[in-house]
């Protein structure tokens, strides 16, 4: 029996990357002796075990067949006649199908590299390993996500050909929802997730996932508030302004989606886009059900695609007005969904060409100003109310008035530092 590290684990090494995870494949041996030396079985699909102590995960090696469609359709097989370069055969891309000894000093030459992942690795290229790639869907999503995170590779163009066959012959039809999502959302928190969406697009299987991502390619915008016009463009350096900000999921994911809109806007009325804002909501909504997008994900996507236009333009609202604001974006009960929606704003102001380093005052004034309204005490207003015979709707109605109120006050106090157009920026348009 012989036991080789593979996969991203040396890869990593190899990159000097940190490694987080490492896998183990065993060559030559059986699941019952590997239960008799104390490795715990735990895969349902194929033999994997965990080690006792380190609790790694050790795969019998082994050979995949297809048997059907998506990517459950595959018929496992393993046994110790199964060779480490069978199993590495199987495996999506070059730089993921080596294989290192167990004492592995981390040196090049003592990789097993059947498929020239070190070539590729050096070269830079993302590359699949056989024609076998093409026998699992997922792995489209796979490469796009590294795409994203190895942002100097470029994906083999025979691999984009072969990618590009799989869509055609109906492959990615048959993904399931959370797969998709859940290789999405990896792809989501990458270092440069347009390029996930890049790769999909080069294939063609973004207009079969994400037919209303797709189609914003091509859609113009006014090129006095968007100079890189193009409306997937600007989508794209949103997303990315995102990962530069360090946002969590749910922002990217509301970055992602906040002007899907534009793409169903009418030609005659083309580049202006107005009442995009539902027509997004709509579509994401559709996208979300259809992936089955968490709904914490969902409800903030669909704030923001909402909301951001009258955020940017926020320098221009009354206190009644923010108030409205506020109360749409249920920001009163939850300040720390709207301080998010605040950031997917920011992204989609500076997500710009020529505008990623402009200020977005609107962010922290609108925080500022919400604080006015949570620091409202809202106990003794309905105590005295309702000593005043008010009931219900009507006390609603009293702490509504104390929040404007406190608005109404925080804006005459709002100092010069924070300008109430919010500067250029505050003329950003949706
Ligand atoms: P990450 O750093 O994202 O964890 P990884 O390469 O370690 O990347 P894993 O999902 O942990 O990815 O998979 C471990 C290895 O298993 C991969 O490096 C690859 O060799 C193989 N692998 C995983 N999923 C697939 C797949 N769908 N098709 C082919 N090989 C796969």
């Amino acid at each position: 029996m012989q036991i080789y590290m593979v996969g991203g684990a040396v890869r990593d090494r190899l990159m000097g990357n940190a490694v987080h995870d490492r896998d183990w494949v065993v060559v030559g041996t059986t699941p019952e002796a590997m239960t008799r030396l104390g490795y715990v079985a735990v895969g349902r699909d194929f033999p994997v075990f965990l080690h006792p102590e380190t609790h790694e995960e050790y795969a019998l090696a082994r050979t995949e067949r297809k048997s059907g469609r998506g990517y459950r359709g595959f018929v496992v097989l393993t046994s110790p006649d199964v060779t480490l370069e069978e199993d590495l055969s199987r495996r999506d891309l070059t730089v993921n199908a080596m294989a290192a000894p167990v004492d592995w000093d981390g040196s090049p030459h003592a990789v097993v590299d059947p498929y020239y992942g070190l070539r590729d690795l050096h070269d830079k290229v993302l590359r699949h390993v056989t024609e076998a790639f093409r026998e699992d869907p997922v792995r489209i999503l796979r490469i796009a996500r590294f795409a994203a995170r190895f942002a100097d590779f470029t994906v083999a163009p025979e691999t984009i050909g072969l990618m590009s066959e799989m869509v055609s012959d109906g492959e990615v039809d048959h993904l399931v929802p959370e797969r998709v999502w859940q290789e999405i959302a990896r792809g989501l928190m990458e270092h440069r997730p347009s390029r996930m969406f890049d790769v999909l697009r080069a294939c063609g299987a973004l207009r079969v996932l994400l037919p209303e991502l797709d189609r914003l390619w091509g859609v113009p915008q006014r090129a006095e508030y968007h100079p890189e016009v193009d409306t997937g463009v600007h989508a794209m350096m949103v997303l990315d302004m995102a990962a530069q900000l360090d946002a969590p999921l749910n922002v990217r994911f509301a970055c992602l989606c906040h002007d899907f809109g534009k793409g169903t806007t009418r030609a005659d009325v083309l580049p202006r886009h107005h009442d995009h804002e539902s027509r997004s909501v709509d579509l994401l909504e559709q996208v979300c059900e259809r992936w089955r997008v968490p709904n914490d994900a969902r409800d903030l996507a669909v704030v923001v695609a909402r909301e951001h236009g009258n955020i940017h333009r926020s320098g221009d609202l009354n206190a009644s007005a923010m108030l409205r604001l506020f109360e749409r974006c249920d920001a009163i009960r939850k300040p720390e969904r709207f301080e998010h929606a605040l950031l997917a704003c920011e992204c989609d102001a500076r997500g710009r060409l020529g505008f990623a380093n402009r200020p977005y005052p609107q962010r922290a004034r609108l925080r500022s100003a919400l604080q006015s309204v949570l620091d409202v005490a809202t106990a003794p207003i309905a105590a005295a109310a309702a000593r005043r015979g008010l009931k219900g709707e009507a006390i609603g109605l009293a702490i509504a008035d104390a929040r404007r109120d406190a608005l109404h006050e925080w804006l005459c106090h709002e100092t010069d530092n924070a300008p109430r157009d919010g500067g250029e920026a505050g003329h950003a348009s949706a």
